[in-house]
């Protein structure tokens, strides 16, 4: 098909057209494998000039319709080496995943299914794959059989949509239907969390009225997990949120010590577990995740330690209950029935199929792959601490997960040192306060990372550092 026929044509028949001879799809694909073959020779953070580039995608408003080719061709010729490198083995920003091959061709599929994932009767094959997925994770996490889970975009949504039946479940205690009377002269519910609690939670207290100012902050150790001793004394109007996985430095708070405790009094305990909650699907590493079965909800991603495609996250609940009516919407036209209608767990109402991706990963995984994925990463996250330890530097935490916090003898010089570490195009890492210290973080995240690319990346740091003086 030319330009031409597109602009002139009928619309509808050009569509029609690109479905049928699948000339775009593949070209799709052409550019897909284009870029996988390059990710080994391309540095994890786009070039000045692939930045500069991206000025091609300040355009007007189109008027008239464009040629998808072309289209296609644009978005790769300047849109992929703009990418920042996730895929790739040398990534250590954030906390950030890979992409397991068999989720990113599931993924493809059910893009052409199309599914809006929200009710049975929009997708009676989504509610199926939901309804596996949700018995999967709770044997994974070790969790009990009432616990419901519902598909997000990502943690911050799994910590909302907790905190919401939170908040419901406390004040409906209180003989107050928050749904129906709102904030404005509610009875008051009391939130306490640890002084490293990640901004995911912040957010989603501001933005369920809670107020960030009424949380009770509990004083962490020098590994940032919470002091069992300093938490304040607890009661059924109280949300507490614990962490497995300091964003930072990888850390735990101390479950077992708390969680029983907590659990007598009858607060509702959340565990943010983005990325660590994993670590429960290890035999070496499930010491970490001891006692989080007696929380009443948990976050976690899949497209962080799992190595999904983004858009998946997983909120989980004990308090289904809770859950649903904190959730709930009305309309006389959703249809319900026996089966599961998964927009009931989520705070979205459509939603795409996004379960798919997660369904395939545990099913091509298995909970021995899944384990050997999280236990990988743990040790090439030892593997660096030890390289970087002999190359001079100093390690600030303990590292017991997947997080690496590095510095150097003072902030000057470990500020410098990141700064050349990006600049070198060998791998890249963010910077963070660490207490008192700025430090490098490392988060080994991608099941593409070789314990070469640590030993390679270590080589960086020693480089920039050489550099500095
Ligand atoms: C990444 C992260 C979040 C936020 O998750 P998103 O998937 O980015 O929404 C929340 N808590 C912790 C501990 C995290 O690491």
């Amino acid at each position: 098909m030319d330009a031409k026929k597109t602009i002139t044509g009928s619309l509808r028949d050009g569509m029609f057209l690109e479905m049928a001879d699948k000339k775009l799809f593949d070209q799709a694909i052409e550019y897909a494998y284009d870029y996988t073959d390059k990710i080994l020779a391309r540095q994890p953070f786009p070039t000045r000039e692939a930045i500069d580039s991206l000025e091609v995608f300040d355009e007007l408003l189109p008027e008239v319709s464009g040629n998808p080719q072309e289209i296609l061709e644009k978005l790769h010729k300047f849109g992929s080496p703009g990418t920042v490198l996730h895929t790739g083995g040398r990534y250590f920003g954030f906390v950030i995943g890979g992409t397991l091959p068999v989720s990113l061709a599931a993924r493809w599929l059910g893009d052409f299914w199309d599914q809006n994932g929200g009710l049975y009767a929009t997708s009676p094959l989504i509610s199926k794959l939901e309804t596996v997925t949700e018995k999967w994770l709770r044997q994974l996490f070790g969790l009990p059989v009432n616990v419901v889970s519902g598909f997000v975009s990502g943690t911050t949504t799994a910590v909302f949509c907790s905190l919401a039946a939170a908040r419901y479940r406390i004040l409906q205690q209180q003989g107050w239907d928050i749904n129906a009377k709102g904030l404005f002269n509610a009875p008051s519910v009391r939130v306490v969390a640890g002084s490293h609690a990640h901004g995911a939670v912040l957010k989603s207290v501001s933005m369920l009225g809670l107020g960030r100012d009424n949380i009770e902050w509990v004083d962490v150790d020098d590994q940032g997990r919470m002091i069992p001793d300093k938490i304040p004394v607890l009661d059924r109007n109280t949300i507490l949120i614990l962490q497995a996985g300091n964003v930072n430095s990888g850390s735990f708070d101390p479950f077992i010590d708390i969680c029983e405790k907590a659990a007598i009094t009858g607060a509702w305990i959340h565990i943010d577990g983005a990325f660590g909650l994993w670590a429960a699907c290890s035999e070496k590493l499930n010491y970490l995740t001891k006692g989080i079965e007696l929380a009443s909800s948990w976050s976690v991603d899949g497209h962080k330690t799992l190595n999904i495609p983004y858009d998946c996250g997983i909120v989980m609940c004990k308090d289904s209950d809770a859950l649903i009516s904190a959730l709930h919407v009305t309309g006389s036209y959703l249809i319900h029935g026996e089966n599961r209608d998964g927009y009931l767990y989520t705070s979205e109402m459509s939603r795409r199929s996004r379960v798919t991706e997660l369904w395939a990963a545990i099913k091509y995984l298995g909970s021995k792959g899944i384990e050997e994925l999280v236990d990988g990463l743990h040790e090439r996250s030892v593997q660096f601490a030890s390289e970087i330890k002999e190359a001079g530097f100093l390690v600030l935490n303990d590292v017991v997960f997947n997080q690496i916090l590095v510095a150097c003898t003072n902030d000057e010089l470990t500020a410098r040192t990141l700064e050349l570490v990006q600049n070198s195009g060998e791998c890249w890492c963010g910077g963070a306060q660490w207490f008192d210290r700025k430090v490098i973080r490392v988060s080994i995240c991608s099941w593409t990372t070789t314990p070469d690319d640590i030993t390679r990346s270590v080589r960086a740091f020693a480089n920039a550092y050489s550099h500095t003086r």
